[in-house]
């Protein structure tokens, strides 16, 4: 065995024994999300594209504040979100959010599909979900689990490679997918109990499966539209019957 394996066989044990598998925090991650945004964000101010339509961030503000109430009810012992809400005018953005609640949603995406309130909310919830379940710092643990010298690399290295590496992208699709179908179903859930009705929150997957143009092929980390349609109507009617619980896991896009 040459001297360099060896070193590097070592710099592994010492990485493993110092309990530093794993070890990437939410504070790491919210952190690193609220740098980025603010970058965005700025960037999106200075090309005259940020907040634009003062009605359209008043209405999706109101829907977001909503939502949040509700995150509040559903767990009041969980540390308080510091959510912020921006509107962008880029048409090639559509709504994301980031750890720790930063929120960015595309006033062109919300009119090319037409979106009621209700379908907006549907949207919100799940970028919601994507932050309240922790989404981000899953990803970035099983980055991190399957290969640990992650842990010894600045952490913006691990940040841009999960945007923008496509050996490890490829590597966290199938967890992308999972957490999308968990955003969608708890995202609906949650404005649900927020007091809008299930079929019209459900009514967005309608919208973008009509949209799509093959609606049955779904990509790397998103399943397909009109197997998410499937699932949120699915829910939906079980939601407005009173008989919440009583989906299985197979009633879900895997
Ligand atoms: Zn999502």
């Amino acid at each position: 065995m040459s001297t360099h394996r060896i070193a590097a066989l070592l710099a592994m044990c010492l990485l493993l024994s110092s309990g530093c598998v794993g070890a990437v925090t939410q504070e790491d991650v919210v952190a690193g999300a609220a740098r980025l945004y603010r970058a965005r964000i700025d960037g999106l101010a200075q090309a005259g594209m940020l907040d634009r339509d003062a009605s359209f961030l008043a209405r999706v503000a109101r829907i977001a504040q909503r939502l949040s109430e509700q995150a509040r009810r559903d767990n009041p012992a969980a540390p308080v979100w510091s959510w912020e809400i921006h509107t962008s005018g880029d048409p090639d953005d559509n709504a994301f959010c980031m750890a720790g609640g930063k929120l960015l949603v595309s006033q062109a995406y919300v009119e090319q599909l037409a979106l009621t309130d209700a379908e907006l909310a549907m949207v919100l919830s799940h970028e919601m979900q994507h932050a309240i379940l922790l989404h981000h710092l899953k990803e970035f643990d099983e980055a991190v689990r399957r290969d640990p010298r992650w842990l010894a690399r600045p952490f913006s290295e691990l940040e841009d490679a999960l945007d923008n590496d496509a050996r490890l992208m490829g590597q966290l699709a199938a967890l992308n997918r999972e957490q999308e179908v968990e955003a969608d179903r708890e995202g609906l859930a949650m404005a649900w109990r927020a007091g809008w009705r299930a079929n019209e929150l459900a009514a967005y997957f309608r919208k973008l499966e009509q949209a799509a143009t093959m609606s049955h092929i779904g990509n790397a980390t998103h399943p397909a539209p009109l197997a998410r349609w499937r699932a949120a109507r699915r829910q939906a009617a079980q939601l407005d019957s009173g008989r919440a619980g009583t989906l299985e896991k197979a009633d879900f896009p895997q």
